[in-house]
């Protein structure tokens, strides 16, 4: 049971009914000024009355095109039926009891399919809890845990959430670690595999894989290889700027952490979940991570996270050791099987996979006809397309910032990314219905056109 856009209640075409954002919005946004820290940013200051499919309808009647998915989240539907069923059920029967105070089954249900589904033959175990940052956090407990081991190998571009550890093993200094130090220590930043910016250590007509490669070698033995925990990796680097590695940099990390026993995690919050095509992304590589960490798209928009990796890791850790008090909350476990279920006949798969083709069509072209458009890159429905000047690289975050504004102006919501915030991401709902798709890419293309003609 897959949505399809005659089966919606919220009609699925873009709508203004005011200008963007309306008096509504504008009434609310001025309240909350009033009483929400300044800390939170907002993409797009409109009040979300109602979503479904690839549609989000405003308080003022405005109804846009959702290309943002919650960052990722959405994937089966902000209203997913399956999703409101198991959950409305699960409301009758009881909130919350803590796990680590009496047990669920529904909990040990979400652990076995990702035992199961997550990449890797080997026996696992997996633990659940709220927030990605929380899994990331739980999975560096668990490699210190296992291997005795302290230092956390991280990469240039990465993103791994904004609590104090994640906030260090993330890249980008403004908004994410600026003012917020001093950071914790043991991460250890090593070069990305970037194609169109190679690392620091790329020589000109090296393979940009093993230029990356070699960098990772060079901190593995500047600080002793012996003294890694873990490698925590993206297999597309999501806040990063969407970046796909360079072919053979995900096998290469993993030969390298096979040699010297240290735990490859990869972090799929972003990519995973069926985003790219695959279930997890890390299957694009034929790479399976010793630890592979799920969440945004695990439990259809109710916070769910989980660590799920072999064995003998994940039962390294002395009991007590690892929870939390909403740590694989009941509704959210609902929430999780009713996702599962979705995945279950292949369509939503093949959906993202159908999208990807839909958005190259319409998009790749304008790598060859916009001189600042320096690349189309991505996978499934995870795609994006870098702003640069064509002689320097220099990144122009001047275009995608106009042209996401345009988008947003026209009821289209885009959303931008990367180092230098020069990268419109594309994450549209699994089930966006194809003339939506068709419609916000055509908004999109057209606002990629002026903003460039303007500047
Ligand atoms: N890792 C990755 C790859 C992410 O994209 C994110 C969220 N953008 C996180 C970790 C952190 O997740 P959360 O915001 O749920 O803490």
């Amino acid at each position: 049971m897959t949505f399809t856009a005659s089966e919606a209640t919220l009609p699925q075409t873009r709508h203004l009914a005011t200008a963007v954002p309306g008096p509504r919005s504008r009434d609310l946004h001025a309240e909350r000024r009033q009483q929400v820290s300044s800390g939170f940013g907002t993409v797009l200051p409109v009040f979300i009355e109602r979503a479904e499919g690839g549609i989000l309808q405003d308080v003022d009647g405005n109804r846009f095109i959702d290309f943002a998915s919650g960052i990722a989240v959405t994937s089966v539907g902000a209203s997913n039926a399956r999703v409101r069923e198991r959950v409305a059920a699960q409301l009758e029967r009881f909130t919350h009891t803590c796990f680590m105070v009496t047990e669920y089954e529904s909990f040990t249900q979400v652990c076995r399919w990702l035992n199961e589904h997550t990449p890797g033959t080997f026996e696992k175990r997996t633990a659940l809890f709220s927030t990605g940052a929380e899994a990331v956090e739980n999975a560096v407990k668990i490699a210190r845990a296992a291997t005795g081991r302290p230092n956390v190998l991280v990469f240039d571009e990465a993103y791994h959430g904004r609590s104090l550890l994640t906030m260090a093993m993330t890249a980008k200094e403004n908004p994410y670690r600026l003012n917020f130090g001093p950071l914790p220590g043991e991460v250890l930043r090593a070069p990305s595999a970037n194609p169109l910016r190679p690392s620091r250590a790329f020589v000109p007509g090296a393979d940009p894989a093993a230029a990356a490669l070699a960098g990772v070698e060079e901190l593995l033995s500047e600080h002793g290889a012996g003294s890694f925990a873990a490698m925590v990796i993206e297999p597309i680097q999501g806040e990063g700027g969407f970046v796909v590695p360079a072919p053979g940099f995900l096998q290469g990390l993993r030969s390298l952490a096979d040699q010297h026993g240290i735990v490859l995690v990869i972090d799929e919050i972003q990519a995973g979940m069926g985003r790219t095509g695959t279930l997890y992304a890390s299957e694009h590589e034929g790479v399976a991570g010793d630890i592979t960490l799920s969440a945004k798209a695990l439990a259809g928009g109710l916070p769910l996270s989980a660590v799920t990796g072999r064995a003998d890791l994940m039962d390294a850790v002395h009991t007590g050791g690892l929870g939390g008090t909403y740590a694989g909350n009941p509704l959210a476990c609902e929430a999780a099987l009713a996702v599962f279920e979705e995945f279950e006949d292949g369509t939503l798969l093949a959906n993202a996979r159908a999208i990807e083709e839909t958005v190259r069509e319409v998009l790749e072209p304008l790598v060859a006809q916009v001189p600042a458009v320096a690349e189309f890159r991505g996978r499934g429905a995870m795609l994006a397309l870098e702003f640069a000047d064509p002689e320097t690289l220099e990144p122009r975050a001047d275009l995608a910032q106009a042209a996401s504004a345009a988008c947003h102006a026209q009821g289209v919501l885009t959303l931008t990314c990367g180092t230098y915030g020069n990268v419109i991401r594309l994450l549209p709902p699994l089930v966006i219905p194809r003339d939506l798709l068709l419609d916000g890419l055509h908004v999109l293309r057209s606002a990629i056109l002026e903003a460039a003609a303007n500047s």
